[in-house]
């Protein structure tokens, strides 16, 4: 512990956005970062817990308070290489992590948490910046072969274990460039592409080969992969989107579409990217937006729509308005019930609750307004508070049901059941490992659910470790 009164003369501080006007021209990050002395300050707040409680809230148990300490101490090649030890991408939790952390951290018992998320993206840019982030290919091949199917983060943090381990490592990718949701689902503004390109790099010169463009299950067979790899990790994520309201009337009017359908237009055309075949271009331009569901998903469909030059942005959220500071005696260390406001809806949109769509209506096959009900805590329509709003643009951003189940689920016969898990696994499984062939792992998403980007991290090194010892016997990769 550096600093052992810094918690009571130092003041929590953290990163500030740019005014929202200056930020809605562009599609770049927007977030301004601490200055070098400033984090330094902030980290000699951390107390060194006898009980660190910010580790119960890290899934991928970053050793924060070592970290902390030598930032404290101005020793930040030390600090890159404790984080890396526990985390393949820290400059990505840097950026669009929630910090389960911070609501653990014990100074949050008074709101006042370690900017834990803050510190770990300095040092991830700072050991970027210095050049002490290199490849760290293996001394020795172990001559085993795995494909990885997907690259979102956990596949990629996969993909990076393994190949350090040796062995030689084939991801499949169907989108043109790999990093799943974080290339394809979050927008730029909230994380620029360039870090992730970055790390493929890197992990190419581990010895990693990316194949993107192809569809396993449609381009090429899975069973085939399985027959040519000593070991298999499906990491396909969690596509399949729900829709509540495929029965509703107007569902077929123009103008509805999934969140995953607007978002990754918006990335494309960023990087230059065409867009898929037959792709029918969604623009928020001039338009009354309206964005079904309260998440992450939503509020990237809000900022998204703004910088695209929306007239109005409506979130709509079935459940009630949280309370806007949680009962900490019953939720510390854990992550709290409360009224969170992101930056893409502090850039102006109008967010209502305990609000139920009904169903939609339009002119010439496009569509004009949504109607709604107002409903109660139990989620039931109140009589005659049903109304409309004007709506041109209709985005569903209610969640993911789990894989896609088209192909390699069918083709491998996988026992799905909802929310993305198989049918005897579920998070709390520890082998990662899948019934049907003992070649096959799973990973991410579509072994716990939809999820979060750190949670995918875990996973991917997880099934790392597990695939790892199956292919040698025992293995050194962290769990
Ligand atoms: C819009 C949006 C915003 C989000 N924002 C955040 C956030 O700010 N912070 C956070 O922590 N979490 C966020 N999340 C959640 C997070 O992105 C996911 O939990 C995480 O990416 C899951 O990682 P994954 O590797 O399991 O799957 P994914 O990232 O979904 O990657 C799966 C990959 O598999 C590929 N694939 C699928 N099927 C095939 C196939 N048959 N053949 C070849 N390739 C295939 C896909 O193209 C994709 O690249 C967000 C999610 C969404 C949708
Ligand atoms: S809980 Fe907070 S104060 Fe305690 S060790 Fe962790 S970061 Fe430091």
């Amino acid at each position: 512990m550096g600093k052992p009164t810094g918690f009571l003369e130092i003041d929590r501080a953290d990163r500030k956005y740019k005014p929202v006007d200056e930020r809605l021209k562009h599609y770049k990050e927007f977030v301004v970062p601490l200055t070098e002395p400033e984090v330094k300050k902030q980290a000699s707040r951390c107390m060194d817990c006898g009980i660190p409680y910010c580790h119960t809230g890290c899934p991928v148990n970053n050793q924060i308070p070592d970290w902390n300490d030598l930032v404290y101490h101005g020793d930040w090649k030390d600090a890159a290489d404790n984080l890396h030890s526990t985390n393949n991408f820290p400059e990505v939790t840097g950026r669009i992590c929630p910090a389960p952390c911070e609501a653990a951290c014990t100074l949050n018992i008074d709101d006042k948490p370690v900017t834990i998320k803050t510190i770990e993206n300095s040092i991830a840019d700072r050991a970027w910046e210095e050049g002490w982030i290199r490849p760290l290919p293996p001394e020795k091949k172990t001559g085993k072969k795995v494909a990885i199917i997907g690259s979102g983060p956990a596949g990629l943090a996969a993909a990076q274990q393994l190949a350090r381990a040796g062995h030689d490592v084939h991801v499949y990718e169907k989108n043109a460039r790999p990093g799943g949701l974080l290339v394809y689902g979050i927008p730029d503004f909230k994380m620029e592409k360039a870090i992730v390109a970055r790390r493929v790099k890197q992990m190419e010169a581990e010895g990693v080969t990316f194949h993107c463009g192809i569809h396993v299950g449609q381009d090429l067979s899975a069973k085939y992969l399985e027959s040519k790899h000593d070991a298999v990790l499906i990491a396909i994520g969690s596509e399949q989107p729900f829709d509540f309201f495929a029965k509703s009337p107007g569902r077929d009017l123009d103008g509805l579409h999934y969140a995953m359908d607007f978002l990754p237009q918006q990335n494309r055309r960023n990087a230059g990217e065409p867009q898929k075949p037959k792709t029918h271009e969604i623009s928020a331009k001039d338009k009354h937006v309206i964005v079904i569901g309260g998440g992450d998903t939503g509020s990237d469909c809000i900022g998204t729509s703004f910088r695209q030059g929306a007239k109005s942005v409506t979130q709509l959220e079935i459940m009630p308005m949280p309370p806007e500071k949680e009962n900490k005696a019953l939720s510390w260390p854990h992550w709290p019930l409360k009224l969170r406001v992101s930056s893409s809806q502090a850039e102006g949109a109008k967010t209502e609750y305990s609000i139920s769509t009904t169903g939609f209506s339009g002119e010439g096959g496009k569509v004009k307004k949504l109607h709604y009900t107002r409903v109660n805590a139990n989620l039931q329509p109140i009589k005659g508070t049903e109304g409309a709003l004007d709506a041109d643009l209709v985005l569903f951003a209610m969640g993911f049901s789990g894989p896609i189940e088209s192909d390699i689920v069918k083709e491998f016969q996988l026992p799905v059941v909802p929310r993305g898990r198989f049918k005897g696994l579920d998070a709390t499984d520890k082998d990662y490992k899948l019934a049907t062939s003992p070649k096959l792992f799973c990973a991410g998403d579509i072994r716990r659910g939809q999820s979060l980007v750190v949670w995918a991290i875990r996973e991917g090194r997880q099934a790392a470790h597990t695939i790892d010892k199956f292919l040698m016997g025992s293995t050194v990769l962290p769990r």
